[in-house]
């Protein structure tokens, strides 16, 4: 897929950047699309679920919007920019994932986040002199509107995330109330994963002469996970026999540890299997060399550590291994998607012992999603452990 590159998009270095260092290398399709609609300050109905980059698809561009203006939130607890989620947890990460894109803007914009659950005051406190984006869940916002903390007859740009979400879990009333209170004048963006008559409706209420977009199923990375539950001491074990049985042309095995790493190589060596590591302890030329050689294919496996391999570009890899899981979900989904790239299928696997059962769970919470556990046979978890 030769797409355009986020600065071709329309986008100032100051957002370019910090993608870079997020490893994103090119946008996604509903990135490509949405993008340059944004910047031009239209209206827009797109269709999109998690996973496909739909986030940075609004943030950046409104974002680029919001630093071009020399507009301030201003007297009054006004707004620039509302976004509005469904669960708190949503509202977090999108103001996280606000931060992180804006964090080399040449100004500073004030990002804030706020949803039901913790005490009020602290909210009100800091939307003291409004903020340039606002991400809420909208019960949270209609009290904080109430309380005066926050004016919305000035938002220039609203944001629906998850609007088949919102309209779900009964937030219609709520919607309607926050819309009766911003200006007509205003760019407005729906985001939804399907679209149920509730949603249609709710778009011909809100949105102006709206561009549609919508990301085909073949656009997206195609990563069949799989979670192969194995005790500690067997993982080398079913590594070897995994790597020895299938016949994935390359792989990058990733463990959390340089020692790992070395210590995997040596009990590959054994095992007649010929692999090479990349980590930081290494001269650059030792990584230059295995990093050549894995992508000539001359180097059937390389095992690395996340911070090694951030910011590597191979190209069309079929398989990823977590042997062991990294701290953060945000690593695992950076590792995942190193394979499954531009269309082409790829599997990502992870062997878990059960003293990393709870860990990997908080990892498919964060990518909402839950992998069926399976065994290799001949290495299945000792009955003691099983249910731990
Ligand atoms: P979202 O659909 O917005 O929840 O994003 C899903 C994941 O994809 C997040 O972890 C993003 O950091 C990541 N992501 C978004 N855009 C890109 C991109 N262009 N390249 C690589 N990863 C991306």
């Amino acid at each position: 897929m030769a797409g355009a590159s986020f600065a071709e998009l329309g986008l100032s270095p100051a957002l370019c950047t910090p993608l870079g260092e997020l490893g994103y290398r090119a946008p996604t399709a509903i990135q490509e699309a949405a993008i340059p609609l944004v910047l031009a300050g239209k209206d827009l109905l797109a269709g999109a679920q998690t996973g496909s980059g739909k986030t940075a698809a609004f943030a950046l561009p409104l974002l680029q919007r919001l630093s071009e203006s020399e507009a301030q939130p201003g007297k009054g607890n006004g707004l620039r920019a509302l976004v509005l989620a469904p669960t708190r947890e949503l509202a977090q990460q999108l103001g996280q994932a606000f931060k992180t894109y804006g964090r080399a803007l040449p100004r500073p914009l004030k990002i804030l986040s706020v949803y039901g659950g913790p005490s009020i005051n602290p909210q009100m406190l800091a939307l003291r002199g409004g903020a340039d984006v606002l991400v809420a869940t909208p019960g949270r916002l209609l009290d904080l509107v109430e309380q005066n903390a926050v004016v919305l007859s000035r938002v220039e740009a609203l944001v629906l995330d998850e609007a088949d979400k919102l309209l779900n879990l009964g937030f219609s009333e709520e919607l309607a109330k926050v819309f009766a209170l911003l200006p007509k004048r205003r760019q407005s963006l729906l985001f939804s994963a399907t679209f149920p008559e509730a949603v249609q409706v709710l778009a011909e209420n809100l949105l102006h002469q709206a561009e549609r977009i919508e990301v085909a199923a073949e656009d997206k990375p195609v990563i069949s996970q799989r979670v192969f539950t194995v005790d500690k001491e067997r993982k080398n074990a079913l590594l070897i026999h995994l790597l020895k049985n299938e016949a994935w042309s390359r792989v990058l095995v990733f463990a959390s540890a340089k020692h790992t790493c070395n210590r995997l190589i040596e009990k590959l060596a054994k095992a007649k299997i010929r692999a090479a590591a990349l980590h930081s302890d290494l001269s650059q030329g030792a990584r230059d060399t295995a990093l050549r050689e894995f992508k000539s294919g001359k180097l059937r496996i390389l095992i690395a550590t996340d911070v090694a391999a951030r910011g590597i570009d191979i190209e069309s890899l079929p398989c990823v291994i977590n042997f062991e899981l990294p701290r953060s979900p945000n690593d695992y989904i950076h590792r995942i998607g190193r394979t499954g790239r531009a269309g082409q299928a790829g599997t990502a696997l992870a062997l878990i012992c059960p003293e990393e059962y709870a860990h990997f769970a908080v990892i498919e919470k964060r990518m909402k999603q839950r992998l069926e556990r399976e065994s290799v046979a001949g290495f299945e978890v000792k009955e003691a452990q099983a249910d731990r």
